[in-house]
């Protein structure tokens, strides 16, 4: 059974001391070089944002754990293991571990990044100590008079350097208590911008944020306190969180990307990372669901792509005096394209919408599977174990 154990690296640590006076536990100490007791680490970040160096950020899965003697006979870390073997844990947070398990779909995506992908950072920012945003802009991506009302938000941290990689979440915090007089729980947003910013080299990101109306006709709390934001109000946000739903940063991979409504917030940012890093990259597929185009998020912006930029199915289940059609049934129509994509060790796959879509997408690919003489449950288990099908539904 591997352990994940908290590394220092001696040969960028500086030996300032920060992250000792940091730590509440007293897993740090320092002799020859600044370690962590392994026994003793609960994975609470609070000594990773103020290390001056990154030294401290260092995440390995092992067999058996080094020893603080061994630590401290180190000049440099020790060879790393599999790039998908030293990412942080998904969360520290509690609360936020818990959604990402939930979203991770009930059949369950990869445990684990793909190889080539960056380094994320988690729980840079926590409820106790939150970065502070102001939002920048706010517009309506969906046509109004329609039902479905979807947001694009900009988020700018200022001063506050805010960390994230495509496909990362953040945690929204709205003021107030609840009915028990405790703070709201927190809610979960795909960050829809490149790790770079939403413009380039800017400290900010963008949220696709659906305004959502309860079951009992009650407006979503965080949602619509989203949406209704003004240019100038400010907010508190915690995190990123997520460690395997990440892109590779290999620009020859494919990328199979499957979503319904604000599930295209990743892959928006997926796709402006390759378009802005790799002139000639991997071939990358989107397959979106709504209801309709003016429903359809970003349906303007994605007009304007050229197939080869972005291959695009979009399929809509309630066009007027058309047949309801489900990203499910596009995926079985584009049969030869997807078994190819399948086919293709470097292809990645990513879901991500609402709950019902990934049962949708396990159907279609079994039923495609079986047309194309290849075994399903073999390549799920052969591309999670790759970190090459990542879920998220929520
Ligand atoms: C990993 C993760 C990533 C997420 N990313 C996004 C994102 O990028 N954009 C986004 O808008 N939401 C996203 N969500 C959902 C988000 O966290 C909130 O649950 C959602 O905004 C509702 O919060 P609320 O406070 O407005 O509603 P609440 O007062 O908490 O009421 C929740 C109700 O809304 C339903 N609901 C939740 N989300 C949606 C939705 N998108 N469409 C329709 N019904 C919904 C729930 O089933 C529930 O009935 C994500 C959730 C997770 C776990
Ligand atoms: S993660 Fe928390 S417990 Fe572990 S060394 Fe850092 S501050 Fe200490
Ligand atoms: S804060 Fe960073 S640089 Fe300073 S002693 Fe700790 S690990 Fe080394």
């Amino acid at each position: 059974m591997t352990i994940r154990q908290h590394l220092i690296d001696p040969e960028i640590c500086i030996r300032c001391n920060t992250c000792e006076t940091r730590c509440p536990t007293g897993a740090i100490s320092h002799d020859r070089n600044y370690v962590v007791n392994v026994d003793i680490c609960n994975f609470c970040m609070r000594c990773v944002r103020p290390c001056p160096t990154g030294a401290i950020d260092n995440w390995f899965d092992v067999e058996t754990p080094f020893t603080l003697d061994e630590q401290h006979g180190w000049q440099f870390l020790p060879p790393r293991p599999a790039a998908a073997d030293v990412a942080p844990p998904d969360a520290f947070d509690d609360e936020a571990a818990d959604l990402l398990a939930r979203a991770a779909g009930a059949m369950g995506g990869a445990a684990r990044a793909p190889a080539s992908a960056a380094h994320p950072q988690v729980n840079v920012y926590t409820r106790a100590d939150p970065a502070h945003a102001t939002v920048t802009g706010n517009a309506r991506i969906t046509e109004s008079g329609t039902d479905s009302d979807v947001h694009h938000i900009i988020l700018d941290f200022g001063s506050e350097y805010f960390p994230y990689l495509e496909g990362q979440s953040i945690g929204v915090l709205p003021p107030g208590t609840d009915a028990e007089g405790r703070p709201h729980a927190m809610r979960l947003y795909s960050v829809a911008s490149p790790r770079d910013g939403e413009k380039p080299n800017t400290n900010n990101m963008s949220l696709t944020v659906k305004r959502v109306m309860r079951s009992d006709g009650q407006p979503g709390l965080a949602s619509n306190w989203l949406c209704d934001m003004a240019v100038g109000d400010r907010l508190d946000v915690i995190g990123p969180f997520g460690s395997t739903y990440l892109m590779p940063d290999d620009p020859t991979t494919d990328l199979l990307m499957i979503c319904t409504g604000t599930g295209v917030s990743p892959f928006r940012a997926f796709s402006l990372r390759r378009r802005r890093t790799a002139p000639e990259p991997g071939r990358m597929y989107l397959f979106f669901g709504a209801r309709t185009p003016e429903e359809l998020p970003y349906f303007g912006p994605l007009q304007r792509l050229l197939q080869s930029q972005l291959h695009r199915e979009l399929v809509y289940s309630r066009q007027p005096a058309a047949e309801r059609e489900y990203v499910q049934d596009r995926l079985l129509q584009r049969h030869d394209l997807v078994a190819d994509a399948l086919r293709n060790p470097k292809t990645y796959i990513y879901v991500c919408g609402l709950r019902g879509l990934e049962e949708g997408v396990e159907t279609a690919m079994a039923e495609i599977c079986a047309r194309h003489d290849l075994d399903w449950p073999a390549l799920r288990l052969q591309m999670c174990d790759e970190g090459r099908l990542h879920i998220e539904t929520y």
